[in-house]
């Protein structure tokens, strides 16, 4: 009988051994070890595969007589394809296990004639989210004709029809917005106005973290601060345009703008997770870290990098934080906020604020207070709120919103926050912070 060793699978030496010699010798292999032969090779192969594809996320770009399909631009997420006679056969996978389900695509499509494309799209590990959108120029994006969209298979297989002309364009499950466009963001802001940026920390690969700041020029007395952070999830687009919107309406040249930057300390750091965004994960970092669960461990350059400013704030006798607010997507419009009976510095800022905004706000936009307790779970608003007692709020847009609405309600969303906040006592001091010792 021959014994076969069942090393690590990376170790093929075992294999060679046992094949050469019934080469050698012109026998059958035997059936035990051809089995155990095929099932290591997957094994093996599952695991570069895990590790080195679906981390990169590109496949090699497939093509037959109809067109041509590539990953090859930043943001992009295609993980196999292959190219039928008359169809096109892609995987999407995410970068690591277990994942959030956030199924991210991106991919490019090269037509060689006009026609109809199909396109079948297979989720290796969460079903349908993101309805796939079109776009030439990446810039201007269109929604592809839900009647071109078949679901099966529970979400986890979508078949695409695409009509298709001449010029090359993209597929994805949200509008693109990549790294350099929150660069030109920043460049464009604050060339008009004297704000500051400054780089907080880089990403695992390097990437530089930039918040924009803001000081009043009256420095004197108390310092209050507030903070706000955005893309921790890469294809949370929805939740990145407001951030935006929002971020303009606080730095614009409004009396209402202006009065509320002579008075509070502004961080705004957009984009934490660069890394994530350039490489089309679904949720993760480079580490195959859930940065909004590495609030507390932080464990993560992205997440060390805020802490950072979180720890100047606490070690300044004079300095306070106000609010956090962290801006997400999901199925709806929704602010995951503090129970209204739990105290927060200032008091009450949620529920004038929220009031506020729902005022002025029409039925267009529909929108949700969600109260959670502040729990272990290592997420920003959990670990602010306990560590600074201001409110922390998960801002949350739906991934379906009108995107003018998304805008729309951002700048009223801004206003009512900076109202509130300019009509908060000053001198209140965070309700978390322990008190002097005599
Ligand atoms: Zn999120």
């Amino acid at each position: 009988m021959v014994r076969i060793h069942t090393k690590s699978v990376l170790d093929y030496s075992h294999w060679r051994r046992s094949i050469a010699y019934y080469v050698v010798r012109r026998r059958p292999i035997p059936h035990t070890i051809f089995r155990r032969l095929t099932m290591n090779i997957k094994l093996t192969s599952l695991a570069f595969l895990a590790v080195f594809s679906a981390m990169l996320g590109a496949a090699e770009a497939c093509e037959n007589d109809l067109a041509k399909l590539d990953a090859e631009f930043e943001g992009a997420r295609m993980s196999e394809c292959v190219a039928k006679r008359k169809s096109f056969h892609i995987r999407i996978d995410p970068e690591n296990l277990p994942i959030n389900p956030s199924p991210w695509y991106a991919f490019r499509v090269t037509p060689k004639q006009p026609g109809d494309l199909k396109i079948v799209m297979r989720y290796s590990d969460a079903a349908h989210r993101y309805r796939p959108k079109r776009s030439e120029d990446a810039t201007r994006w269109t929604l592809v004709d839900p009647d071109r969209v078949k679901e099966r298979r529970k979400g986890k297989k979508v078949i695409l029809r695409l009509a298709t002309e001449s010029s090359p364009f993209i597929v994805a499950g949200q509008e693109l917005l990549l790294t350099g466009a929150y660069q030109k963001w920043i460049d464009a802001l604050i060339e008009e106005a004297q704000f500051e940026t400054t780089v907080i920390g880089e990403s695992v690969e390097g990437r530089a973290l930039t918040a924009v700041l803001s000081a009043p020029e009256d420095d004197d007395g108390k310092k209050e601060h507030v903070l706000f952070v955005g893309r921790q999830h890469p294809p949370e687009l929805t939740g990145a345009f407001a951030m935006l919107t929002f971020l303009e309406t606080v730095f614009a040249d409004t009396p209402l703008a202006i009065a509320f930057r002579q008075r509070f300390h502004i961080t705004a750091a957009p984009l934490l997770n660069p890394d994530g965004v350039a490489h089309g994960y679904w949720r993760h970092n480079v580490n195959g870290v859930d940065l909004n669960r590495d609030w507390g461990p932080f464990t993560q350059p992205e997440t060390q990098a805020v802490k950072k400013i979180l720890d100047e704030i606490a070690n300044d006798e004079r300095s306070e934080l106000r609010l956090m607010l962290d801006f997400h997507s999901t199925n709806r419009n929704v602010f995951y906020t503090q129970f209204k009976n739990v105290a927060t510095t200032p008091p009450r800022f949620t529920d004038l604020w929220i009031a506020g905004a729902r005022e002025r706000l029409d039925e267009g936009f529909e929108f949700e207070r969600a109260e959670r307790e502040t729990t272990e779970l290592a997420t920003s608003k959990n670990y602010i709120h306990r560590r600074f007692g201001a409110p922390a709020i998960t801002y949350e847009l739906g991934d379906q919103t009108d995107r003018r609405l998304v805008r729309a309600s951002a700048i009223v969303f801004a206003e009512e926050m900076m109202e509130t906040l300019l009509a908060s006592d000053p001198s209140l001091e965070d309700s978390a912070r322990p008190a002097p010792a005599d």
